[in-house]
């Protein structure tokens, strides 16, 4: 791995050590809160100075790649500096549900999924949590952890905090959610949502590259793509997904989602009340294709959610 040199020049200690100097006046992610988090404030993400995770576990439902043949080993991570209408683990990310460990846990929570054969360590939302999943990654690598470290996020990130995770990330997993700020105000309250998620990704992609998988097809390196098609077009699909072909490259990697379901506060915001359609989804679907990009997955809609 990667983060191996980075352990062994020093140079890991120094990004954690950077990291943590950030809670001080917290400015993570976009948001910019300035809480002490080393002093126990809070921002918008409701995250403090331990590492909260709501689960530790095997998973298998993922991309092919990235749960292979024995799982991927996701740790969930509580709270989210994103507020989504619609999110389905509001309870976890929004209410803050989870339990408080230390770095130290952390670690022995990878290290315990690694005997567990999974085939990388994935973290979920995991943005407000950088320098205590740095602090844990130093940790584990004296104790024998080697897996490929997973980065799966709402994609609304800053540079100057990914590139504290170049070399130590080697799969990058996230959301392109809007092509539109009004919508990522209005559904996420993720302010200039686009122009941060564009940047975010093209950095992601100089980091990792295109997808690379070993010889029985587990992801080792590179960059996937998540987009969620919403109802009434609130997503910009036609707009998000030809961007990715003309930036990131027709090679991309794209997981194409329809399980959209109106969850949490989703029926208070207008369009947002009912699952995607057969037109809206096809229509995705055909910008996929005229986009010309063949990589990736589309997922299937449900024809009962369709018909709704
Ligand atoms: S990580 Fe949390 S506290 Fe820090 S800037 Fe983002 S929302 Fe605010």
């Amino acid at each position: 791995m990667d983060y191996f040199a980075l352990y062994k020049s020093g140079e890991l200690l120094k990004r954690v050590s950077r990291a943590y100097q950030q809670l001080l006046a917290c400015d993570l992610c976009p948001h910019d809160c300035g809480a002490n988090r080393i002093k126990g404030e809070r921002g918008i993400c409701g995250a403090g100075l331990k590492p909260k995770i709501a689960s530790a576990n095997v998973h298998r439902g993922e991309e092919p790649p990235i749960s292979g043949t024995n799982g991927s080993g996701t740790i969930f991570l509580s709270g989210c500096s994103l507020k989504c209408v619609f999110c389905q683990n509001f309870p976890i990310s929004q209410f803050g549900n989870g339990e408080e460990i230390t770095t130290v846990e952390l670690a022995s929570r990878m290290l315990k999924l690694q005997k567990q054969l999974v085939h990388n360590i994935n973290f979920v939302t995991p943005t407000h949590y950088l320098p205590q999943i740095l602090a844990a990654l130093w940790l584990a690598i004296p104790q024998g952890f080697r897996l490929p470290i997973i980065w799966n996020s709402s994609g609304y990130e800053k540079i100057d905090a990914l590139q504290l995770l170049d070399g130590v990330v080697s799969i990058y997993l996230p959301d392109m959610k809007y092509s539109d700020d009004i919508a990522a105000v209005e559904i996420s309250s993720a302010p200039d949502y686009c122009r941060i998620n564009r940047d975010a990704v093209t950095e992601m992609k100089r980091q990792v590259g295109h997808l690379q998988v070993d010889d029985n097809g587990v992801a080792v390196k590179g960059l996937i793509v998540r987009h969620l098609v919403l109802p009434e077009g609130r997503a910009g699909s036609l707009e998000t997904i030809p961007w990715i072909a003309e930036n990131l490259g027709q090679e991309t990697h794209i997981a194409l989602m329809s399980q959209y379901f109106p969850a949490h506060k989703a029926v208070e915001i207008p369009g947002m009340s009912r699952p995607v359609n057969h037109e809206e989804y096809d229509a995705a679907v055909r910008v996929l294709e005229e986009a010309g990009l063949e990589n990736g997955w589309v997922q299937e809609l449900d024809e009962e959610r369709g018909s709704a």
